[in-house]
């Protein structure tokens, strides 16, 4: 959806509210303590009300948004900007574009990485995955690449579909790159009886053979 088509999309509060009920009861609504599906709806505190127990809940009862004194629709906008921006927007520059301040954008931004950490961590690849290390940070002096430099190495794990295209991808910072390290991560974040193709790196072979993390590049 492009930035006009979102805007004419989501015009008001109540837009992104039935937006979001239809995503959340997608067959209408439901209690969640009994399962009853006639509510009253508490217009004030903006709760829906059990007919049956009279459970209350909200729609953002459980998300990112539960509690939240900004509104959907600023939620909406903000989620918008952050998944839209590869290079990763700022708080600043949400601030200014929503027209919330610096501390709201600072906490929803907060929010959101840590949802989407979250559900990245449950989430377990599968099928062929490529398995393979990289380095970041400055070269050291003498501009030294990968290994054998002090840079921070991490372990990237890519899942590919059948027609070997990429699905997903997983990076994960590690201490030092040897088999039991590559073990480790795998076991954390592969499905039991994927398989991974690497290039062929000493320590991607099991038994873990102790390659030195900082041994110099084959
Ligand atoms: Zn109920």
């Amino acid at each position: 959806m492009n930035f006009i088509d979102f805007m004419e999309r989501f015009k008001t509060e109540q837009d992104c509210q039935d937006h979001f009920f239809k995503i959340r009861w997608p067959n209408g609504f439901k209690c969640p303590k009994c399962g009853h599906e006639e509510y009253f709806f508490l217009k004030g505190r903006h709760h829906y009300e059990c007919c049956h127990c009279g459970h209350q809940t909200s729609l953002t009862a459980g998300t990112v948004m539960h509690g939240s004194h900004t509104g959907l629709r600023e939620w909406f906008l903000v989620i918008y900007l952050f998944t839209h921006d590869k290079r990763g927007i700022s708080a600043t520059q949400i601030a200014r574009t929503v027209g919330i301040s610096y501390f709201t954008a600072w906490l929803m931004l907060h929010k959101l990485r840590k949802a989407m950490g979250d559900r990245d961590a449950k989430y377990y690849l599968d099928g062929i995955i490529e398995m393979d290390d990289a380095f970041f940070g400055a070269p050291d002096e003498g501009g030294k690449r990968g290994r054998g430099t002090n840079k921070t190495p991490a372990i990237i794990e890519l899942s590919l579909n059948e027609e070997g295209q990429p699905e997903h991808l997983k990076i994960q910072v590690v201490d030092t790159v040897d088999g039991a390290t590559i073990i480790e991560v795998a076991k954390e974040t592969l499905k039991p009886g994927a398989t991974i193709q690497t290039d062929g790196l000493s320590s991607y072979n099991e038994p873990p053979i102790p390659t030195p993390a900082n041994s110099p590049s084959p």
